[in-house]
């Protein structure tokens, strides 16, 4: 048996994590294998977000137990650059804006950082802006400023499409994307979990099944209060566009998720 060394592995074990003193995460179990989709679907608020955070190494998510391995390797020691030296890629849910820095330069770093020839950097963003049907003048510009919503997710996955990480954790890839490109950025994702040594695995975070029906999930888990309250097959995406959350305790639609991340939200509510 040799298949094995094409097949990499990330496990997630007893995870807990906190934001300000508060516990976010209590106890997330799962494992994702390469050319394995993975959907985490569940209500505002949940932690999906804050998994994806933990998951990447962002400052500010208290660990308070449990480990995040690759291949055996515990990575939550490691700062973010590490991590994605290990394989990791994230599609943040709100893409950072970086006044000063394009897309193409923070990819040349990315390869030079990662030992590769960033002169390759400029054919493979053109055949990916392709690919997903984006103009390719965007990634001159400066790192996500100005872009729309959805123009901020198509950056997102023209930056996998030229990183090929082994894992990528897509926080609400969907939000922001007419129908076309959703089908063209998913189409996409789901094309790097078929091809590549090894072929990408990937952790799908969203809380409708649009996404899925042109990614297509492996297993679904719902996140509700900061646990994996269940997981089934493909069905169970469906069954939740019908049901909704509540079975799993969702809380209100105004509940904390989003809060502090609109800035139009009322302080004091
Ligand atoms: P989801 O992505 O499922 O909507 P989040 O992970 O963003 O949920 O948020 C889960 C909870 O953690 C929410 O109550 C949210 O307010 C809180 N939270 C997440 N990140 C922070 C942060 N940086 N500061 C304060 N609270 C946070
Ligand atoms: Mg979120």
């Amino acid at each position: 048996m040799w298949w094995w060394a094409d097949v990499s592995e990330l496990q997630i074990v007893g995870l807990h994590a906190a934001v300000h003193g508060r516990q976010i995460l209590t106890g997330i179990d799962l494992v994702v294998r390469s050319g394995e989709v993975h959907a985490v679907m569940g209500p505002n608020g949940s932690g999906k977000s804050t998994l994806s955070h933990v998951i990447m190494g962002k400052p500010g998510y208290e660990v308070t137990g449990g480990q995040v391995l690759i291949d055996g390797v515990d990575i939550l020691g490691l700062p973010a650059w590490k991590r994605a030296q290990a394989g990791l890629f994230l599609a943040m849910q709100y893409p950072i804006e970086v006044p000063g820095v394009s897309v193409e330069s923070m990819l040349r770093e990315s390869f030079l950082a990662a030992g590769n020839d960033p002169d390759l950097v400029p054919e493979l963003v053109a055949a990916e802006a392709a690919r997903i049907g984006f103009a390719e003048d965007v990634v001159h510009r400066p790192l996500n400023v100005d872009l729309s919503g959805g123009e901020k997710k198509r950056n997102e996955t023209l930056q996998l499409g030229v990183l090929r990480p082994t894992f990528a954790v897509l926080d609400e890839l969907d939000s922001g994307l007419d129908i076309d490109a959703l089908r063209a950025c998913a189409r996409r994702v789901e094309a790097a979990t078929k091809e590549g040594d090894p072929p990408l695995g990937v952790l799908a975070i969203t809380h409708y099944s649009r996404l899925l029906s042109e990614l297509q999930p492996d297993v679904v888990h719902v996140l509700a209060r900061g646990k994996i309250q269940a997981t089934g097959g493909p069905e169970l995406a469906i069954e939740l566009e019908a049901t909704g959350y509540t079975a799993y305790g969702d809380e209100p639609a105004d509940a904390a998720g989003d809060r502090e991340l609109d800035p139009f939200a009322d302080p004091f509510a």
